[in-house]
Parts: structure tokens; C-alpha cells; sequence
């Protein structure tokens, strides 16, 4: 049986740990748990151009929909 990866915080630390796991090699499952209803997301633009609308939303996400789907992170 193949170990499951279980990492809790989505946001940067939790989803690179998720990537480096999956480029280093880890074939098992990877789940990325967070408490927030947002996929992981920048937060510096949201105190400097986000505020000012110099950022848009859809740059926020740290990654695509599909970047989960390719490396099999849920
Ligand atoms: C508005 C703002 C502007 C910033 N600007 C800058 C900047 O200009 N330059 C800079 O270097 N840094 C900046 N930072 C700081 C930078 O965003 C943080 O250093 C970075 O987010 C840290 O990443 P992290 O993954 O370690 O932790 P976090 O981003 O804090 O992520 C931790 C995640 O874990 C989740 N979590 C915690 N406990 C649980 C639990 N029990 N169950 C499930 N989920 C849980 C949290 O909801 C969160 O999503 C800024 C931060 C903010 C908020």
C-alpha cells in the first residue's frame, strides 16, 4: 500500500510541501487540507494592488484548477 501524504494548511508552506513531495517522487495520495472556502492564494497583492484594483482576483490563486489535477493533490 502506498503512504498517504496529509498536510494541513493550504496556503503557501502546505502546497509547495504538497509539489515537492509529488516531484520528489511521493506516488501516493496527497491531501491538502485548509480551513478557508478558497483554493490556496497570494496574500501580499491583498494589502497592496488588490485593494487599489491594480490586482485582479483571478491572479490571486497560487496555482491553476488544473495544477491539482496533474499532480494529483486533492
Ligand atoms: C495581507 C497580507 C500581506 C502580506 N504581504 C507580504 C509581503 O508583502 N511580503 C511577504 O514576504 N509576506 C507578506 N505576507 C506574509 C505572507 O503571506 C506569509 O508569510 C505567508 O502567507 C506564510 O505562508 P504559510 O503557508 O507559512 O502560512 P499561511 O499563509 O498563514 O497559511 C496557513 C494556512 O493554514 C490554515 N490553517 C491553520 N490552521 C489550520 C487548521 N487547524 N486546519 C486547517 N487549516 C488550517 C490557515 O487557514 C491558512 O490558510 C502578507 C500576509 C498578509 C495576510
Amino acid at each position: 500500500m502506498k503512504p498517504k501524504l496529509v498536510i494541513v494548511g493550504a496556503s503557501y508552506a502546505g502546497l509547495q510541501l504538497a509539489a515537492s513531495a509529488r516531484e520528489s517522487g511521493h506516488d501516493g495520495d496527497i491531501v491538502l487540507i485548509g480551513d478557508e472556502p478558497h483554493a490556496p492564494y497570494q496574500r501580499p497583492p491583498l494589502s497592496k494592488g488588490f485593494l487599489t484594483g491594480g490586482f485582479a482576483e483571478e491572479r490571486l490563486p497560487l496555482r491553476s484548477p488544473a495544477f491539482y489535477g496533474e499532480m494529483r493533490i486533492q
